[in-house]
């Protein structure tokens, strides 16, 4: 992946945080996560999509890694299980 590059004074920003969850405070659907880079000369913070394995559940919409299945779905298809 290139170098972010400050948009005010053109230096390679420093990654400071990855993957930080923006907005679960504020709007509980949209979580958002993002990497945060500052530049090392101005201070400037920028903000970047994270480049993470995180994937929206097509059947409800919930957030979550790749790596993992949907908690949601899995505790409705329990729930669908034990209503039958
Ligand atoms: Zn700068
Ligand atoms: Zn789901």
């Amino acid at each position: 992946m290139a170098d972010k590059i400050c948009s005010a004074c053109h230096k390679a920003l420093k990654l400071r945080e990855s993957s930080y969850p923006m907005g679960s405070a504020f709007l509980k659907a949209d979580r958002v996560h993002v990497d945060i880079y500052e530049c090392p000369e101005c201070h400037r913070v920028e903000l970047f999509a994270a480049d993470s394995d995180m994937i929206t559940c097509p059947k409800c919409g919930t957030v979550h890694s790749a790596k993992e299945s949907c908690a949601v779905c899995a505790l409705n298809a329990a729930l669908d299980e034990a209503n039958k």
